[in-house]
């Protein structure tokens, strides 16, 4: 399947309106990560904070996989090829299988999972699975484009304080 072709002029404002809803999820009380789904129109179509605490403790509620399953009951797969979806942390693996079931084109993101465990080491709610997106991608029958890490040090400020003690 040949890849879609993806407008690139506003990843940085789509990626800092991630960060904006990782902002969020911190201060409703879960974890500090978030992403937005964007259309082929550059639409909002869904934005997804993490919902660890929201969801009752749920340890898969990254918001990446959160909003692949909802993306994957409101959308279909042909529309879910051109969108794009940015979030503040590279997807771990079990985020980038969400995707890549739910058929989503594109990702954007921010830190690095190298990144965000040397920042938050082995703390019981976040023990960073650190396997480069791009492998599991590699894996897969489809294309899903890459693009990251952009604007890392800002989406590392995200994680500033939150898991120290
Ligand atoms: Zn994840």
């Amino acid at each position: 399947m040949p890849p879609h072709t993806f407008d690139e002029s506003r990843d940085e404002e789509f990626l800092r309106a991630a960060f904006a809803v990782a902002a969020k999820a911190r201060d409703g009380g879960d974890h500090p990560f978030g992403s937005v789904l964007i259309g082929p129109e550059g639409e909002l179509l869904m934005e997804q904070g993490n919902a660890y605490t929201s969801e009752g403790c749920d340890m898969t509620a990254h918001a990446e996989r959160v909003l692949c399953s909802r993306a994957s009951k409101t959308y279909a797969i042909d529309f879910l090829n051109k969108c794009t979806l940015y979030t503040s942390a590279e997807p771990c693996a079990m985020c980038a299988g969400a995707m890549y079931w739910a058929g989503i084109g594109r990702v954007v993101f921010g830190q690095t999972e190298a990144d965000l465990k040397a920042r938050t080491g082995d703390h019981p709610e976040n023990p960073t699975l650190d396997l480069p997106c791009h492998i599991v991608f590699a894996a897969g029958q489809r294309q899903v484009v890459i693009k990251g890490p952009l604007l890392e040090e800002e989406a590392a400020k995200l994680q500033d304080g939150f898991w120290q003690a």
